[in-house]
């Protein structure tokens, strides 16, 4: 627990550093803990630290997660790629999708909506030449928008990308940057840009990151998915 609070306030203390060196307030960047992987137990003890804020990929280990915490303040984000079949587990679970990509996802959280609750979504960007990867081709990105915001309850809140591997991640966001302010035109409110891990927060929040999605510089290496 004491190694886990110290690596959390190191983490904080980057954010803080990075955001004043872009001219930012600390205060306006939201830094989401991942902790897929990892047993609920390790939640808990993020949660003791004053973690309100974390992140899963996959469908079932959140909704197992979820239902084991439930008595604990959480706000769950969901950040995988996501199978349509699960969507209506995926929206009972999540409080924000990142990963939308497809008209065809938002329909199905759409669909699935049970109650008056809107569902909080941001429009994935694959920043990649890879069409396999995750996301929109940023040509692409405010179509996709566009139909989200059609969807009454769903929520769009704005843009979420991976920074390819082979690229400087410093213009990959630049790019992510450029997709979020035309989205943010279709949508005032879209005003969210998660972006930045482990390897590359400190670049994201010079791009304007919001939300950060860092796994583990904050919970140590993951164990094998088994
Ligand atoms: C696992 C994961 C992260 C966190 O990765 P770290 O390098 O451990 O910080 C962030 N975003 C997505 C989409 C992930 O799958």
């Amino acid at each position: 627990m004491t190694e886990l609070a110290a690596r959390l306030s190191a983490i904080d203390e980057r954010i803080a550093d990075a955001a004043r060196l872009a001219g930012r307030d600390p205060g306006e960047i939201t830094r989401i803990v991942v902790t897929k992987f990892h047993p609920a137990s390790l939640v808990r003890d993020l949660h003791a630290l004053g973690v309100h804020e974390v992140g899963e990929n996959r469908q079932q280990e959140l909704s197992a997660k979820r239902e084991e915490l439930a008595e604990l303040d959480l706000r769950w984000h969901f950040i995988g790629q996501a199978q349509t079949n699960k969507a209506a587990a995926i929206r009972r679970s999540a409080d924000v999708v990142h990963s939308v990509d497809r008209g065809r996802l938002a329909d199905s959280l759409h669909r699935a909506a049970a109650d008056d609750r809107v569902l909080d979504v941001l429009v994935q960007v694959n920043l990649t030449e890879d069409p396999g990867r995750g996301g929109v081709a940023p040509a692409a990105a405010e179509a996709l928008a566009e139909h989200v915001l059609a969807l009454d309850t769903l929520r769009l809140r704005g843009v979420m990308a991976v920074a390819p591997l082979d690229e400087d991640p410093a213009s990959a966001f630049g790019r992510l940057r450029e997709v979020a302010d035309r989205v943010r035109a279709l949508d005032p409110a879209a005003t969210w840009i998660s972006a930045g891990m482990t390897g590359d927060f400190e670049i994201a929040i010079a791009a304007g990151a919001t939300h950060l999605r860092i796994g583990s510089a904050i919970t140590g290496p993951r164990p094998d998915r088994g």
